[in-house]
């Protein structure tokens, strides 16, 4: 997939509308269009990355802060005393169905466990 043809990249860019909650410099976070809790978002890099299996060392700082910036998000959004889940479907077995790494944030309701 080009990075132009990217749908993440184009909500990255501002070029396809999403309900945005954070953009930053390398980061940028949005509402899930199939929301699966009362409160679900995603956390994605602004630069591609294919996936989890395809990120750079070199990225980890990026990595470390998605992780954060769902957390800090997880508070905003006032689903951190419930408590949350965060999850990376990584490739097909993994169920990842848009190829650009994100980092599902779901929570205000009790999830279920084990997945399916
Ligand atoms: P995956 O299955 O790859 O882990 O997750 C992709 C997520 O992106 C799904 O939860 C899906 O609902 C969401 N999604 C797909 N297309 C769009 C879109 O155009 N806008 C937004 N906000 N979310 C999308
Ligand atoms: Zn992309």
């Amino acid at each position: 997939m080009s990075e132009s043809k990217c749908l993440f990249c184009q909500i990255a860019q501002g070029r396809i509308p999403a309900d945005v909650i954070h953009a930053g410099d390398t980061l940028v976070a949005f509402r899930d269009i199939a929301p699966q809790a009362p409160v679900h978002f995603l956390v994605i890099p602004k630069d591609h990355v294919e996936s989890l299996d395809e990120a750079d060392p070199d990225g980890r700082d990026v990595l470390g802060d998605a992780l954060l910036l769902a957390r800090d998000l997880a508070r905003s959004e006032g689903i951190a005393d419930g408590g949350y889940r965060v999850v990376v479907n990584t490739g097909a077995h993994g169920g990842q169905t848009v190829h650009h790494l994100h980092v599902h944030v779901l929570g205000g309701r009790a999830l279920g466990w084990p997945p399916g």
